[in-house]
């Protein structure tokens, strides 16, 4: 053989086995929750290629020399979780309402970066940011651009309300502070500023969009529940957004606020509290999901008993509607509507969103249907079913494991031992 023929063959050779031998993890599951069948199945492994899955096999394979292997036997796996209600950008305390005017943008950023990092290492490997400054929309860059430890998000950026409103964000101020904030802001009146404020999300590199149908409990604003956009408005905003691919997310508490949002095509209703069996109805019928957030109703009734933790006028909203929320999510599960897992994170301490999981089974939905709202649902809520929610070939190796099996005992999912996003493990 000539010298030549043989460097090419030597070269060959050394190419297939180096493709042959890539490095691969594999995972030694001792039981495995996928995100998508109902049961679990044991003794399994996964077996990850950079940051996907490529493959799922029964019983423990150990794979080639340099395959690493991570042993999960005494532990149960499950598709990385997604709440798909947080607030990155900051956490509740009593001196919250002076943060407008002691922080600056920089001092929300460098605390969303610690908030990501505790809800990353509580299990949730994908978020849905619900509103703040618009600095969470850097944050999700700094993520993805592995600056930053924390979830994969999906971020609305800023909230849109109207004027007086929930999500107003210059409500309860003084009047020559308040001034008249607009679509820039997320304040808007009438069809062409509800246009122009969505576009403006767009611009400013939102993935979908947030409204506050009707009030909230922890603005500094009378009514916790009036409706707040007339349906003109809410019809340019859904329609706005969807032009962008963008879906709407409709905070609610009050029934017709919550009935116009949904007769005007939002996605999901957030919070949900005084949704009566007409709007649980007209949500089946148009397929609008309900994302519960009964952690912060339970964490702000609690609150609202301390003297000063909050501002006067949002202490008797916190008092009559935190309570309401876990009967509410008892009513439109057994009713059918459909269940996306959300927490409201940032209304409480971030990274203890796991207890929704015993919130939503002690009123009588399964463990498996709580998991699956947190990970194939959540993810369809997303439109990354492909990618995201189970732990499928094919998928983004994100993936956790949990102490126990949480079909046996569900507040194991509040102390989560391993954590994987996109292949790379954060926890072990
Ligand atoms: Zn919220």
């Amino acid at each position: 053989m000539k010298l030549r023929s043989l460097l090419f063959t030597l070269l060959f050779a050394l190419m297939t086995a180096s493709s042959a031998y890539a490095q691969r993890t594999i995972i030694h599951a001792g039981t495995l929750i996928d995100g998508r069948s109902d049961e679990a199945r044991e003794q399994v492994s996964i077996i990850i290629e950079n940051d996907k899955i490529t493959g799922i096999q029964n019983g423990y394979i150990n794979g080639n020399s340099n395959d690493e292997v991570i042993d999960l036997k005494n532990k149960t796996v499950l598709p990385g979780l997604i709440d798909l209600h947080v607030h990155l950008e900051s956490e509740t305390n009593p001196m919250k309402y002076m943060e407008a005017f002691t922080f600056n943008e920089a001092d929300f950023a460098m605390r969303s970066t610690a908030y990501a990092k505790r809800t990353l290492m509580a299990g949730f490997t994908t978020v849905r940011e619900l509103g703040g400054s618009g600095v969470n929309i850097s944050l999700r860059d700094a993520i993805n651009q592995g600056f930053v430890d924390g979830p994969r998000v999906i971020t609305v950026g800023k909230s849109i309300a109207t004027t007086g409103g929930h999500a107003d964000p210059t409500n309860g101020w003084k009047n020559t502070l308040m001034g008249s904030p607009g679509p820039e802001d997320g304040v808007i009146n009438g069809v062409a500023e509800a246009r122009e404020a969505v576009r403006q999300r767009y611009k400013n590199g939102a993935d979908h969009i947030k409204i506050t149908a009707t009030g909230g409990v922890l603005s500094v604003a009378k009514s916790g529940d009036a409706a707040q956009f007339f349906d003109d408005e809410l019809n340019a905003i859904v329609e706005t957004a969807n032009e962008y691919s963008m879906h709407v997310a409709a905070h609610a508490h009050g029934t017709e606020g919550m009935k116009r949002a949904v007769e005007a095509g939002v996605l999901t209703i957030e919070h949900g509290t005084h949704m009566t069996e007409e709007v649980m109805d007209l949500m089946i019928q148009n397929g609008t999901y309900y994302v519960p957030t009964i952690s912060a109703g339970k964490w702000v009734a609690e609150k609202a008993e301390i003297e000063g933790y909050y501002p006067a006028l949002v202490v008797p909203k916190a008092k009559e509607i935190g309570p309401k929320i876990q009967s509410t999510f008892e009513k439109a599960y057994k009713h059918g509507v459909k269940i996306a897992f959300g927490t409201d994170a940032g209304v409480f301490p971030h990274g203890i969103n796991g207890r929704e999981f015993r919130y939503m089974t002690e009123v009588g939905m399964p463990v498996m249907e709580a998991i699956q709202s947190a990970t194939i649902t959540a993810a369809t809520v997303l439109g990354m079913e492909d990618q995201i929610g189970t732990i499928e070939a094919g998928k983004y190796a994100d993936i956790i494991a949990t102490d126990k099996n949480p079909l046996d005992d569900v507040t194991t999912l509040e102390s989560v031992p391993f954590v994987m996003k996109g292949g790379k493990v954060y926890k072990k």
